[in-house]
């Protein structure tokens, strides 16, 4: 399987290529050329296990790592979660909720990222190179990349946060890693500042060859490629149990690259009926689906900040299979976006809905936090702010032919204040993987706002570390 550019650049690249690039290098993002159908085979899948069914539907992709190194990938990648089925559904009330969250930091990003930890670590045993990861967080995503590399040779990871402006739950995730190839930078300045520094760091052409800098955002195909696989296992699953002959999915939704995932499995062959697309109240998804405007806003702080995001990277693959994988045309309308803050799209020819199966609603705080209580008193089921913005959308929109799978992308314990103001109290917001944080000696470096500074902590600790392991 080649992969292409969506700006259409550069040379089609293997699968190992695309995980090591992340974004191509004319500023694309990479797509494999085509999605091989699987209607064939899905009631085969519909009985394996999540780790067997994750090595059926990478091979698929990953065709240039052999099947022996790829199931042992996978199998360690899903190890690590604690609960025996991976990513269990459960009926509660009127849908199924499909649980992420079982992974070490509690949050979806797990999936991929563990997944993606041990890629890079095999990749690199293979080539003999190293890696060094630089990336910014508000807080769920620099968590989940530091469990995902932990340990691993060949790869260091260097992750900013602002201080003290994530929630202490996501501060003691990151810092309580202690391992050598883990660096936490506390940047004296917002998130906004830490993504600039980040952009200031990869834009340093001579920098970022000489230090191989990494980059573990949603753009990374790899990440996509492991989500692609929980809608197969619970859309089989779910239409197994009720049999129905079609499912739609409910996606909270930020940087489009989850519902993406999902919209792959429609390409391939699993029967969706809607891809449900739930914003918060930064909606510019919402907005464009209903409208075919995007036009971007100013963020919002919201319940659920791990979707407070305008502008969606993983969006760019949408427009450019919208556009029958025209990628000039791709680039004319990026370009008017740059430009002018928006761009108009218009729907497939024939077509009354710009998609075919993304259907895009929005909840704000007050309809989120009912949800989390509704679900409570009705069902005795925790929701976390994320996950209930995917039900309060999807509330809206069931059709009694078609169950409705809700993706709970993160534990209602990594956001008791939510959970606080719903219910009253966070009492029932606990996860014994929090709780065990407490108390752990943690680390982390306090950095001002300055990028000459972060690149020379960084240049600094590489060399250090590079000398300790030749002593
Ligand atoms: C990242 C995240 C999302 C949004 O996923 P995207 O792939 O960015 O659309 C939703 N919920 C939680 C808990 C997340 O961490």
């Amino acid at each position: 399987m080649l992969y292409s550019s969506t700006r259409g650049g550069m040379q089609p690249l293997p699968f190992k290529s695309t995980v090591m690039a992340g974004l191509a290098r004319d500023g694309g993002l990479f797509l494999p050329e085509r999605f091989p159908d699987v209607s064939d085979r899905l009631a085969a899948w519909s009985d394996l296990g999540y780790a067997d069914l994750a090595f059926e539907v990478m091979r698929l992709f990953a065709d240039d790592i052999s099947e022996r190194d790829l199931r042992d990938i996978v199998a360690r990648s899903y190890a690590a979660f604690s609960h025996p089925e991976v990513a269990p559904v459960r009926q509660i009330g009127p849908v199924h909720v499909l649980e992420l969250f079982h992974g070490p930091t509690l949050a979806f990003k797990d999936v991929a990222l563990q997944f993606l930890g041990n890629l890079f670590e095999h990749i690199l045993a293979e080539t003999g190179g190293e890696l060094n990861i630089v990336a910014a967080t508000s807080g769920d995503t620099g968590s989940a990349a530091i469990h995902g590399v932990r340990g691993r040779q060949g790869v260091r990871i260097f992750v900013m946060h602002p201080a003290g402006r994530v929630s202490p739950v996501q501060e003691l995730q990151m810092t309580s890693v202690t391992d050598a190839n883990v660096y936490n930078i506390a940047l004296q300045g917002t998130f906004d500042d830490a993504q600039a520094i980040v952009k200031t760091l990869f834009g340093d052409l001579a920098f970022r060859d000489r230090h191989h800098l990494g980059a573990v955002n949603s753009i990374n195909w790899a990440r996509v490629l492991a989500q692609i696989v929980y809608y197969f296992h619970a859309g089989l699953q779910v239409m197994k149990r009720t049999g129905a002959d079609r499912v739609s999915f409910a996606v909270p939704t930020g940087n489009f690259g989850d519902i993406f995932a999902g919209y792959a499995a429609a390409l391939m062959g699993l029967p969706v009926a809607a891809l449900v697309l739930a914003t918060n109240e930064n909606d510019i998804l919402n907005r464009f689906f209903n409208t075919g405007v995007y036009r971007q806003g100013g963020v919002v702080p919201t319940l659920s900040p791990s979707m407070d995001i305008q502008v969606s990277s993983n969006f760019e693959r949408w427009l450019y299979l919208h556009l029958g994988r025209d990628a000039a045309a791709l680039r004319a309308q990026m370009e008017v976006f740059a430009r002018t803050g928006e761009m108009t799209v218009a729907p497939a020819s024939g077509e009354a809905a710009m998609d075919r199966w993304i259907r895009a609603g929005r909840a704000d705080t007050a309809a989120t936090l009912a949800t989390i209580r509704e679900f409570h008193e009705r069902h005795g089921y925790l929701l976390d702010p994320h996950s209930a913005v995917g039900v309060a959308v999807a509330l809206r929109q069931l059709d009694p032919e078609v169950p409705m799978v809700c993706l709970a992308t993160a534990h209602p314990a990594k956001f008791p204040d939510a959970i606080a103001q719903a219910i009253g109290s966070a009492e029932l917001a606990t996860a014994p993987a929090i709780e065990a944080l407490k108390g752990l000696p943690t680390r982390k470096t306090t950095l001002p706002n300055d990028p000459a500074a972060v690149a020379a902590f960084i240049e600094t600790a590489i060399q250090n570390s590079r000398a300790a392991s030749h002593s």
